[in-house]
């Protein structure tokens, strides 16, 4: 698939050339002011942004320190149009964020060097960055990704009124089968149950990660209390129903213990407290026996699953 590259100059002129410049290579889209680029930087999903200093309204540098304050748009490299007449501004465009600028009249070759170099960069960060997102064992979010989405996600869920859940997994009795098949097929374990939990939150709003150890953690919205209890008991069985030995006289299987708590955030909630609830659920379904799950149920008796 071709990068996208967005042209953000009120010349028509200069926008037509750059874009003739790039086309054959690159899926270009031009933007003749500042907010009609700035609205689609946020919207689509570009490489690229070459960016006109002196425009009417916002100019380059407004729109540069707006591109660059935003989670959707600041990883986007930004390259400056600047004239000859621009150069005092140039240092302050790279200050800004900028990663390039290009001079006009603009050579075709040179622009076309510099996109290049700078595109190559955006994926090797891309990838950079998302590693550092993901467990190496399980493959799926961890700890950092976590810590970095689940405020978002809370606050989110306030901003729309939707119900928000939090859930906690620890995999059963996990020392004793360290004990009894070693180190290295407990991170095996580790892994497949990561794998079987994780293609439940397929949602784009969900978010699984592994918390440490054998200790997983979900959130999710759209789910009341009832529904979110339901469905992590489907969860918990799949897990089960992987039927990995375990061959303990505690349990024939591997198994997880769940607890979670949902709730409707409203101002002056915590999500930390949440959080919390949803650990002292886990510690109730251990204390009950293990291999089951506990929602927290509003103030009232928490619904067991068994
Ligand atoms: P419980 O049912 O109460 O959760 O018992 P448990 O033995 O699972 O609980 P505990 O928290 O005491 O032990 C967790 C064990 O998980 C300790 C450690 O040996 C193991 N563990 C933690 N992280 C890893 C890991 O990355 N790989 C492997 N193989 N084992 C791990
Ligand atoms: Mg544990
Ligand atoms: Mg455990």
């Amino acid at each position: 698939m071709m990068d996208k590259i967005l042209v953000i100059d009120d010349s028509a002129v200069q926008g037509e050339f750059l874009s003739s410049i790039l086309k054959g290579d690159y899926d270009v889209t031009v933007c003749q002011s500042a907010a009609e680029g700035l609205r689609a930087a946020n919207e689509g999903d570009y490489s690229l942004i070459l960016l006109d200093v002196i425009m009417p309204e916002m100019d380059g540098f407004m729109l540069l320190r707006e591109l660059k304050s935003t989670e959707l748009t600041r990883h986007i490299p930004v390259i400056l149009l600047t004239s000859l007449a621009d150069v005092q501004y140039e240092e302050r465009g790279l200050l800004l964020g900028a990663v390039d600028y290009v001079a006009k009249p603009f050579s075709p070759v040179i622009i076309r060097a510099r996109v290049y170099t700078h595109i190559q960069l955006y994926h090797y960060q891309s990838k950079f960055r998302q590693q550092a997102m993901v467990d190496d064992l399980t493959g799926v979010a961890n700890r950092r990704r976590y810590e970095g989405e689940s405020l978002a996600k809370w606050r989110e869920a306030m901003r729309f009124s939707l119900p928000f859940s939090v859930c906690m997994f620890d995999i059963d009795k996990f020392k004793l089968y360290n004990d009894t098949f070693g180190h290295q097929a407990g991170d095996k374990v580790i892994a497949a149950v990561a794998q079987t939990v994780s293609s439940y939150f397929h949602r784009a709003t969900d978010l699984f990660a592994r918390y440490g150890g054998e200790e997983f953690v979900a959130v999710f919205v759209g789910n009341d209390g009832q529904s979110a209890f339901e469905f992590l008991k489907t969860v918990r069985q799949a897990v089960e129903d992987l039927h990995i030995p375990h061959n303990s006289p505690v349990c024939q299987w591997v198994t997880i213990s769940v607890g979670g708590a949902s709730v409707v955030p409203k101002s002056g909630d915590s999500y930390d407290t949440y959080l919390k609830l949803a650990d002292a659920m886990l510690y109730d379904a251990k204390r009950l026996g293990r291999n089951q799950v506990v929602w927290s149920n509003a103030g009232m008796e928490p619904w067991l699953e068994k």
